[in-house]
């Protein structure tokens, strides 16, 4: 007889075994391989969340992001969640309701940026581009002309395409019209030249599993003068309580107030990789891709497979490859996990079953993991 006053239902009571999870090598659209320092930093002892150890790390963190971006904004911090979320924090922050906000539409994360800003009560316009084609000065400039938008949001690296959208003279174009330029920086960040305050860019957003190698789940941020005037002076408060930056940048400011526990880890982990990318530099970094890039580019052509986009503004961190006639293109994929351990992607939506989506991002750009796939790729096609 049961004398308590609860009876425990055991269904759910599974007795596993210990986690453990096949040696994959991350070759597609993210997330990438983690750097062993980085795995190493996240099992670090935890102190409290402003613990001054930590209050100096976050510190650290911040300079280190300030100089992957080559930015002096200060409000530059990583977002507690993954890409989307830093995404989600830029919008819920610089759109107000009844804003228009003018979106380049050329690949997946185009959609997404749309369908928040609509969630923020944005009057939204969108640009739009086949998927794998890039924006021209001029369509912007038409654009911007016609809509008079207040943010122009645009994917630096389209990591559904493998496009690199130019954003050379676009802030000139969204000053001249006074709009605020929003970029998308998740696949660039780390991995090709991207340099926030030269090129006027007033808010970005980033995450880390991608040329940055720490696991997804800490995003950076970054708003520029312009953007934080526009925070300032919101009529209305920021729809998203957990990303409103005016309470979230006042414990990574000077004030040090409580909002939200930060994952403090993952902060670990950041630093970590960050610190990775100040050691080797930003230029040989960019140098390190774009050579691996190359290497991957020239075995595909050997192999007859053909790039989808062309090399003048072709990614170093993500490459599409079409998919030749008569091949089904997850059958490939499917065996190069099972088969190699080796993890690429299939397309998405107007590019799925057109393209493999290939990633040589932060530390998995290395020549010898673009042999290997090379490798195995010519023993699948
Ligand atoms: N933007 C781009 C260009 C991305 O590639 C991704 C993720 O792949 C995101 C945004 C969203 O990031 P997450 O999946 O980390 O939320």
């Amino acid at each position: 007889m049961n004398d308590k006053p609860w009876q425990i239902n055991e269904a759910h009571r599974r007795q596993l075994g210990q986690v453990d999870m096949p040696p994959r090598l991350l070759l597609g659209p993210g997330p990438s391989n983690a750097h062993p320092r980085v795995l190493q930093a996240l099992s670090m002892r935890q102190v409290g969340h402003l613990d001054p150890a930590f209050v100096q790390l976050m510190n650290e963190v911040q300079e280190l992001l300030r100089y992957a971006w080559q930015t002096d904004n200060s409000l530059t911090i990583p977002v507690s969640g993954t890409g989307s979320a830093a995404m989600e924090a830029t919008l819920a922050n610089l759109v107000e309701p009844g804003d228009t906000v003018l979106v380049g539409v050329n690949g997946y994360f185009g959609l997404r940026l749309v369908d928040m800003a609509e969630r923020y009560g944005a009057m939204v316009v969108a640009m739009e581009r086949p998927w794998g084609e890039v924006f021209t000065l001029d369509e912007i400039r038409v654009g911007l002309e016609t809509h008079r938008p207040a943010v122009l949001a645009l994917v630096h690296a389209e990591t559904s395409t493998g496009a690199c959208q130019p954003l050379d003279g676009v802030a000139a174009l969204c000053q001249e019209f006074d709009c605020l330029l929003l970029v998308d920086t998740v696949t660039s960040l780390g991995g090709l030249p991207l340099f926030i305050d030269d090129w006027g860019i007033d808010a970005a957003y980033s995450g880390s599993q991608k040329c940055l190698s720490c696991p997804p789940g800490i995003s950076p941020l970054t708003f520029g003068p312009r953007a934080l005037d526009k925070l300032q002076r919101r009529r209305t408060k920021v729809a998203n309580w957990y990303l409103d930056m005016s309470l979230v940048s006042k414990y990574w400011g000077n004030e040090r107030t409580y909002h939200h526990t930060a994952p403090i880890n993952m902060n670990y982990g950041l630093r970590e990789a960050l610190r990775l990318v100040a050691e080797e530099g930003l230029e040989a970094r960019w140098a390190r891709h774009r050579a691996n890039a190359q290497l991957l580019w020239d075995g595909l052509a050997e192999l007859d497979l053909t790039c989808h986009v062309p090399e003048a503004y072709r990614l170093p961190s993500l490459t599409t490859v079409r998919v030749p006639d008569g091949i089904d293109a997850k059958v490939v994929t499917g065996r190069l996990l099972q088969e190699y351990n080796i993890e690429i992607a299939n397309g998405l939506g107007q590019l799925a079953g057109k393209v493999w989506r290939i990633g040589l991002m932060g530390y998995n750009s290395r020549p010898e993991n673009v042999l290997l796939l090379l490798a195995a790729l010519a023993k699948l096609i």
